[in-house]
Parts: C-alpha cells; structure tokens; sequence
C-alpha cells in the first residue's frame, strides 16, 4: 500500500470502530482502580491485555511491587529510517489508575446522555488508554507504521508515578516521539507545556506541657507549623510560575496542652526546570531553621513531576499534530498547564512529547467529569495520521 492508501485504509477502519471503542471503555469506567488500589489497576490491565490479545498483539507485563503493573504493547513497524534517527519507538502513553475511592464505580456506573458519557476515569484517562489501544489495533491490521510502536500503560500516575516513572523514562530514553494521551482540553486543545510539581511532608517535633500548670516547659510544634507555613508561602513568585501551597496541617494533642507535634504538606508547582533546586533549597532551609527554638524538623518527598517543556523538536511534534488533526476536521490549539502528568518526565529524558492528544473532556478528578463521545473516532485519527507522517516532518 502507497502511504496515502494506507492512510485512508486506518482513518477510514477507525471511522467503524466508535461502538467498539465503547464497549471497552464501558468495562473500563467498571472496574475500579485508584492509584492505590493495586489489585484494581491490575483488573483495568487485564482488559487492555485481552483486548492486545484478540488483535495478536503482544504484551509485555512489567511487575511492579505497591502499584499498578507497567504493560508494554509492541506493533512492529518499519524499522529502515529516512531520517537517519536511530531512536526508533513511537510511545504511545496512558494511565490506568484513577483518584477516585474503592466503590465509586458501582456508585456512578458508565453512562452515555446526549453524546456526553460519565464515569470515574472516563476521560482522565480511560478513553484516552481506549484510542491508543485502537491505533495500535489499527496498525497491526493494516501495518504502515514508520517505526516501533510501543503502548506504555502505567499504574500511578495520579499519586507522582513513584513506581511507574523508572519504566516510563526507560521508555522514553529509546522513543522518537511520544504522545501522552490525557484528554483532551474543553475546547479540543493539547498540552505543549506542563509545571513540574515537588509534593512532600514535614514532620515537627515540640515537646508536651500543661499549658495551664507548666507552660513554660512546654515547646509549641504547632507555632514552628504556623511560622514555617507563612515562611513557605512567601517563597511564592507568581511572575516566574513558582507556587508553594500547603494544603494541609495536623497537629496537636488537646487544646491544654502545648503541642508535642505537627505536620504540614506541600505543594510546590514551578515552570523552568532549573528554579527546582533553587526553590527545594529554600524550602529545606526553612524546615531546618527552628523559629521556635527547640523544635527539630524534617522533610520528606512523597513524589514529583518534572516540567513538560516546548523544545524545538516538540514544536515540530505538535505542528506536525495540529496538521494531522486538521484534516480529521479538528483544530488544535496548545495550551500551557499548571498540572502535572507523566510527559514531563518523557520529555525531560529529551524525547519529543506531545500530551493531552486523548479524546476530549473536563472536569477531571470530579463526579462531573465528562467524555465528548464524538472526538473518540476524529483524536483515534489525528494520531494515526500524525504516525503516519512522522518520517516526512523529520522526526
Ligand atoms: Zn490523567
């Protein structure tokens, strides 16, 4: 086939799939699978390997411990490049793990009303898992992919990727270009830029008093907590995009005692990759300063994103993208994100990275969140295309 034909064979294949496309991402809204909810993730992976396992295509299972377990699905393509790049793989990447609680699908089931379908995960990130494995699909049937593809499916992206990250960058250190299907935006747009994120706990130590008969013995944990929070908020610096928030505080043991103990937690968002160091530095010298004098502190890091970056090859990536989708009748606008998502730590191993390439929703991480069931079939397109066309954008 001619790289037009099979063009036309895939989109025009793809265009018959939408009901098919349901009924996975139907079992897939069903089962449930928060992040930490090993066993759940594992069920959703299952579905992805029965359906990789009708279309003959091969799976492999990278075991992980806590989380998820890591799948790889591989479609062989053309392995003699043009372009002279010898990093050959096209990652086509997705999460399987949601925020929401043990239950919340038999809570709130899938639902399709009026071309809009609701669920937990349904777009963040189910549907985005069911168009890559379509593509996949799409390629071993009719074959015309320019090189490797690989369908990375994690299991914890939503708590920082703590064990899945090793796996993606590993990933991402051989991949040509990877698209990381989040949804979607509102208005059908991708992500060409994302915040980094460092979330971590500091842990106070005070020491216990009668704050009425022996007050002054006391060492008030929650005063260090209260002067350490407005210390940490003030390293915010709006015009540069660092934000410091702490977004929760414990501590304390009854109102007439001095407080032995507190803890706070907090997330720092930034936007250049370099003003990480600078901003944890900052941060550790105020968790090892006593401001109230016999208090001893530390900090721990629960997890972190890296920065989704616009390097010159993933401008390439995306005008190459927003031509591809155009002709599926999209049209595409980049967007930058305060969130996180694990195309940062893709792109951060220098790999060219597109992300929220999914079918479209909003209001993820909330009962209201949605799927616009009709840009399942057109976003399943633009990617194809945009595979197809890789070697002639010389990527
Ligand atoms: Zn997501």
């Amino acid at each position: 086939m001619t790289a037009a034909s099979t063009e036309s064979t895939i989109t025009a294949w793809l265009a018959t799939q939408q009901e098919a496309m349901l009924r996975v991402l139907e079992a897939m809204v069903n089962t449930d699978g928060g992040s930490y909810d090993k066993a759940g993730v594992d069920a959703v992976g299952r579905i992805v390997q029965d359906f990789m396992a009708e279309q003959g295509i091969p799976v492999e299972v990278i075991p992980q411990e806590t989380y998820g377990d890591c799948l790889k699905a591989r479609v062989a393509g053309g392995e003699a490049l043009s372009s002279g790049n010898e990093k050959q793989q096209i990652v086509l990447m997705g999460h399987r793990d949601t925020v929401f609680p043990k239950g919340e699908p038999t809570r709130r089931p899938f639902r399709i009303e009026n071309g809009i379908a609701t669920g937990p995960g349904v777009a963040d990130m189910k549907a985005g898992l069911v168009m890559n494995m379509f593509v996949l699909a799409a390629f071993k049937r009719f074959g015309g992919a320019p090189g490797p593809l690989v369908g990375l499916f994690t299991g914890d992206e939503e708590i920082g990727s703590p064990e899945g990250r090793a796996v993606i960058e590993a990933t991402a250190r051989e991949a040509r270009v990877v698209f990381n299907s989040e949804p979607g935006r509102p208005n059908g747009g991708v992500v060409t830029g994302r915040k980094g994120g460092v979330f971590s706990v500091f842990d106070i130590e005070g020491k216990a008093a009668h704050s009425g008969g022996n007050f002054e013995a006391g060492v008030s944990a929650i005063g260090e907590l209260a002067a350490k929070i407005t210390a940490l908020h003030a390293l915010t610096d709006l015009a540069r995009g660092i934000t410091l928030n702490v977004g929760l505080v414990a501590g304390g043991q009854s109102v007439n005692t001095v407080a032995p103990w507190a803890q706070g937690q907090i997330d720092l968002r930034y936007k250049e990759p370099a003003d990480r160091d600078e901003v944890m530095a900052k941060i550790h010298a105020i968790i090892d300063r006593a401001y109230v004098p016999g208090t001893r502190s530390r900090l721990t890091i629960k997890g972190e994103f890296l920065p989704l970056t616009q390097t010159s090859s993933a401008a390439k990536l995306f005008d190459l993208y927003c031509g591809a989708a155009g002709e599926s009748g999209l049209s595409i606008t980049g967007e930058f994100s305060g969130g996180c998502a694990d195309s940062g730590f893709t792109a951060a191993v220098g790999a060219p990275t597109i992300c929220a390439v999914g079918p479209v929703g909003g209001k993820a991480h909330s009962p209201e969140e949605y799927l616009e069931v009709a840009s399942l079939v057109p976003r399943a397109q633009a990617m194809a295309r945009a595979i197809l066309r890789l070697d002639r954008a010389g990527l």
